[in-house]
């Protein structure tokens, strides 16, 4: 048999959050291409829908669903649905995720609790409902989009960074607890990548940021789908680690 057998993902159900658009929708497309079954979410149904005509027109027939991650009824509600309607998720990619930008004592409770439900809560509640069947199966992967904030920090986006931070954090810990299964927990820390997260910043903003990344311009989606398909693909024995792929910014 040859080795690369076991990659295609013909057959395979993977849940991209906020995938109508930006990141999400170019990794649900990437997996859609290898023959994965894909299916996302958004918080508005008009996002949905959008989503469902955006793969459509490359081919892809995508299963979208309403639901606001920050909710914990809603994330269980949309995983009993996807397993009724759909099946049982093989590949849970977590990427739906805010920026705030502030000053941290300009900061609100409630921003603060919006930034961390959004970007880290989320991510517990679509582990928690994902992981059994995964167990049962003794095979899934759990990818989380973080970011190189994550890591070293950036100012005016404290709860940004604290809340990716609580990725990494989380996906070493929970990869330890699932290897043992067989599911593998790893995530990217991505650097500044081309998307509407980046709309706010003027113009000489945008210049100077990308003065400062080695690579001299912001990433693609297109360059985050490539490694989360690449972490699929990986060997299983790869688990816990977070990847940079940051123009050489760290
Ligand atoms: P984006 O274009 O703004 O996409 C984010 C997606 O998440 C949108 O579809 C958004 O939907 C959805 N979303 C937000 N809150 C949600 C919620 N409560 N429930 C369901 N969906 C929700 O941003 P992106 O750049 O593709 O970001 C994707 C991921 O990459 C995020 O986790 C982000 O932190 C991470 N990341 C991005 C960068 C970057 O420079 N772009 C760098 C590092 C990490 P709505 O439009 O309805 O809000």
């Amino acid at each position: 048999m040859a080795i690369l057998d076991k990659f295609s993902l013909e057959g395979k159900i993977a849940l991209v959050t906020g995938a109508s658009y930006g990141i999400g929708f170019a990794i649900a497309t990437a997996y859609a291409e290898a023959g994965a079954t894909i299916v996302f979410n958004d918080i508005k149904q008009e996002l949905v829908d959008k989503g469902i005509a955006a793969y459509e027109e490359k081919g892809i027939k995508a299963h979208g669903y309403v639901c606001d991650v920050t909710d914990e009824e809603q994330v269980n509600e949309l995983i009993a649905k996807i397993e009724k309607e759909v099946g049982v998720i093989d590949i849970l990619v977590n990427n739906a995720g805010i920026s705030h930008i502030n000053l941290l004592s300009d900061m609100t409770d409630e921003d603060w609790n919006h930034i961390i439900q959004t970007n880290l809560s989320s991510v517990f509640y679509c582990c928690r409902q994902a992981i059994p069947p995964m167990v049962s199966k003794r095979s899934g992967k759990i990818i989380n989009i973080s970011s190189m904030w994550g890591l070293s920090g950036a100012s005016c986006e404290v709860a940004y960074s604290a809340s990716k931070s609580g990725i990494n954090g989380f996906t070493k810990a929970l990869a330890k607890e699932l290897a043992p299964s067989n599911v593998q927990v790893n995530a990217i820390a991505c650097g500044v990548i081309d998307t509407s997260m980046n709309d706010q910043l003027t113009p000489e903003e945008r210049k100077a940021l990308e003065d400062e990344i080695p690579a001299g311009r912001y990433g693609t989606p297109k360059e985050i789908a490539q490694m989360v398909w690449n972490i699929v693909h990986a060997p299983e024995y790869m688990t816990g680690q977070i990847i940079g792929v940051d123009g050489g910014f760290l």
